[in-house]
């Protein structure tokens, strides 16, 4: 079988692009609720026609509750010389997220107990948080710490959490059926890149390239731009009606870093987001890794929950918490890449225009080949040295379009790439020697 590489087309200046995002939405405080959260998605307005909704705090949601709204304006922790030496302004991981408010002086035996370090990288901050449990506490480098002395140590953080609002983003792009492919990032962290706000980039600039002027959509396209765990809790509480025309989905987080690609499989294992997502890292011709599901990681938790086992897969370049950077200072603007934010949404796409170019055709001449040196099709595709790859795709789309197998089951048997097996098949619709096989009868969903 050929296995020709046929990697996606990748667009270097959208790689720089969504690196100038990330650049952009970096220095802002987010979490799970609040101004920070707002303000991120405000952002994305500006690149994408983003809804923004608002779901006040105590609503019931699945077995959850939508929390009180978190805000910050300052945090710090000043020796008794009025030195601020932790300061909430130099880096918004100084604070543990969610923290409530305090104002005293403590000493240092008493500031220890509520500071968090990495003895192992001593000059990062870890990230912390305590959404569900009312704690307050700082994240510094363990060198800060170690470099305290025994002092009187004055402790602010100005935050409020106060009954508001749990807020997200969502965009539906209309398609040709109601059928439906979820897109889904979290954007709950504070400044760090590769979880989340690379997810954040790449869904943004799937989005733009979607809603683009003559795109063709069969499947209409939603896309979540939520808080972790209890955005996709809430949203899925309160989409009950939509949930069923979730057909595919993907899950984008940890999407710069320079490491492979890794996928994660739908909870069903076998879904044509699995399909397809592993059928065009194949063809890309490097290294990569795909995962089985498993219950731990981003929201695809909740999208494949047994009360809805829908088929989410999860794309990321080094999985989740698997590199020392994971959830502290060092995921910053560096640890992320263009190329590789390039190559993330370029891998997207492809397995978004698989899905959304699957479909399932009879052939109307299955009696023996149809000549089709007659018809010209053998000269009407692709250039001379693409000859051979497309005499094949048409030769196994003539030989498999019975009815019973998708696109997508032809390009796995023949081990070409989907792109090709794609035009071929539009190459014999155009001379009606396949037409569209009656809607399936079993529930695919
Ligand atoms: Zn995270």
């Amino acid at each position: 079988m050929s296995t020709t590489a046929v990697a996606p087309v990748v667009d270097e200046d959208v790689g720089t692009a969504m690196h100038a995002l990330i650049a952009e939405l970096y220095p802002i405080c987010r979490s799970i609720t609040g101004d920070g959260l707002r303000e991120t998605l405000r952002r994305l307005e500006a690149y994408i026609p983003l809804t923004i909704h608002e779901v006040a705090s105590g609503t019931k949601v699945l077995d959850w509750t939508v929390p009180r709204e978190w805000n910050i304006r300052d945090a710090y922790v000043k020796n008794s010389r009025g030195e601020r030496v932790v300061d909430f302004r130099r880096s918004n991981l100084h604070v543990v997220n969610y923290s409530v408010p305090v104002r005293r002086t403590v000493s240092l035996a008493e500031l220890r107990a509520h500071c968090f370090t990495l003895p192992e990288h001593p000059d990062w901050i870890p990230y912390r948080t305590s959404y569900y449990e009312e704690a307050w506490g700082f994240c510094l480098t363990h060198q800060q710490l170690q470099a305290l002395p025994d002092d009187e140590y004055e402790v602010v953080i100005d935050s409020t959490l106060a009954p508001g609002h749990l807020t997200y983003g969502e965009l539906v792009l209309p398609g040709g059926t109601t059928d439906e492919i979820l897109v889904s990032c979290h954007a709950c962290h504070p400044s760090m890149c590769n979880d989340n706000l690379s997810g954040v980039a790449v869904a943004t600039y799937l989005a733009r390239y979607l809603e683009g002027e003559g795109q063709r959509r069969r499947h209409t396209y939603r896309f979540l731009f939520i808080p972790g765990t209890i955005g996709s809790i809430t949203w899925l509480a309160h989409n009950e009606d939509v949930v069923p025309r979730i057909k595919h989905g993907l899950v984008l987080a940890s999407v710069g870093d320079a490491g492979r690609l890794h996928y994660k499989a739908s909870r069903r294992g076998t879904a044509d987001i699995d399909r397809a997502v592993a059928h065009v890292l194949h063809h890309t011709g490097r290294p990569f890794e795909t995962m089985p599901f498993t219950p731990y990681g981003y929201d695809e938790r909740q999208y494949c929950s047994p009360g809805y086992d829908l088929a989410v897969g999860c794309l990321s370049r080094t999985p989740y918490a698997q590199y020392p950077e994971y959830h502290t200072s060092a995921d910053d603007l560096d640890f992320v890449r263009p190329e590789s934010l390039a190559d993330s949404h370029a891998t997207a796409l492809a397995a978004l225009d698989v899905l959304d170019g699957n479909a399932t055709y009879v052939n109307q001449c299955p009696k023996g080949e149809p000549q089709l040196g007659r018809r010209g099709l053998y000269q009407t595709i692709g250039g001379q040295s693409q000859t051979r790859g497309s005499e094949l795709a048409l030769l196994w789309l003539l030989n498999l379009s019975d009815g019973g197998h998708s696109l997508l089951d032809i390009a796995e048997r023949s081990g070409l790439p989907f792109s090709e097996i794609r035009r071929s098949a539009d190459a014999l619709l155009v001379h009606r020697l396949l037409i569209p096989a009656a809607p399936s009868t079993k529930g695919d969903l």
